[in-house]
């Protein structure tokens, strides 16, 4: 069984202390037996700064017993022990500002994209259920809200484009709290391609394997509900570039422009997600902000909820600086 334990402490600036292993073994864990047929070293991001807390990890024997992360079989092979991730071991993040990366949720006026084969067009509706002078109502004040679980900024899970792929609950938390790299490309806008060369550019030099990757362009800083407009003038990853983040062990792929544009050409629909999705790369989309971060290595925390049985979650993603 698998424990997080996360201790956090503010003073001037911040130190956030993360504890990942198994509840019960996590000695043995980090030394770790993990072993697989085709053993595949995986090295823990240096959350310290300092060589002494990177560790080396293989594949987790438990993966093999467990669902299939992505849903594909035929992607364990490319794809990290995302069990070993969460059991690297103690990472401590010192930070001075939180930068909010998360697209606003406004019932006044969100709005979204309604692609074909939807039954309801849900956006993002509020009501309150009960008023603070309801008779019996003890003086509180409760409201609901009607929304897709990919309003605003969001995760998907691989069941997303995977038919029986992970879902929300199913993923390692420590997927969500770690190591991200900011990919410089506003000079992709508007609409152009983001080719395998430009990410090796801009952040080929110091990806590592189990990074997330923000895709900056800052367009969704004047999001304007998903207008054509906005989405015509998203760039689009090519499928060389999205077979790059996949090869390179990027987890997490966020963006800050529609993430649903394709290389014109491609073999299906959503083609670059739905590959991502495939060998259990994340999709974070709907972020913002990105021109708020300032150092281009930052520790992202991007929390789904609880929800069990769904391919998607809102998530509030910030950037510790
Ligand atoms: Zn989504």
């Amino acid at each position: 069984m698998l424990a997080l334990s996360v201790s956090a402490r503010r003073r001037d600036g911040g130190l956030l202390v993360l504890t990942a292993a198994s509840s019960s073994q996590s000695s043995r864990a980090r030394t770790s037996e993990c072993v697989r047929a085709k053993p595949q070293t995986i090295t823990a991001p240096d959350y310290s700064g300092s060589k002494s807390n990177a560790v080396s990890h293989q594949h987790c024997p438990d993966l093999e017993a467990r669902r299939p992360y992505s849903g594909m079989s035929d992607s364990r092979d490319s794809m990290q022990c995302l069990h070993c991730v969460s059991l690297w071991g103690m990472m401590a993040v010192t930070f001075d500002k939180i930068v909010d990366i998360s697209l606003e949720l406004d019932p006044r006026n969100f709005a979204m994209r309604t692609p074909a084969g939807f039954t309801k067009d849900l956006q993002f509706a509020m009501e309150v259920l009960k008023e603070h002078d309801a008779p019996g109502g003890a003086g509180q004040v409760v409201r609901g809200v009607h929304m897709r679980l990919h309003a605003g900024s969001h995760v998907d899970a691989p069941e997303h484009n995977v038919r029986g792929g992970a879902q929300i609950h199913e993923l390692p938390l420590a997927l969500f709290i770690g190591d991200a790299i900011i990919a410089d490309l506003r000079d992709k806008m508007p609409g152009k391609a983001i080719t395998e060369a430009d990410l090796d550019k801009t952040v080929g030099s110091y990806l590592r394997n189990g990074d997330r990757v923000l895709l900056r362009t800052d367009h969704n800083n004047s999001y304007d509900g998903g207008s054509d407009k906005w989405m015509k003038a998203s760039p689009y990853l090519t499928i060389e570039a999205t077979r790059w983040l996949i090869e390179k062990g990027v987890v997490i792929v966020g963006y800050d422009f529609y993430h649903g544009n394709d290389e014109p050409g491609s073999p299906r629909v959503f083609h670059n997600s739905r590959t991502l999705s495939e060998h259990g790369v994340i999709t974070m989309p709907y972020l913002k902000n990105l021109d708020r971060i300032t150092k281009r290595r930052v520790t992202l925390i991007a929390l789904p909820l609880n929800i069990i049985g769904a391919e998607a979650s809102p998530v509030r993603a910030v950037a510790l600086m």
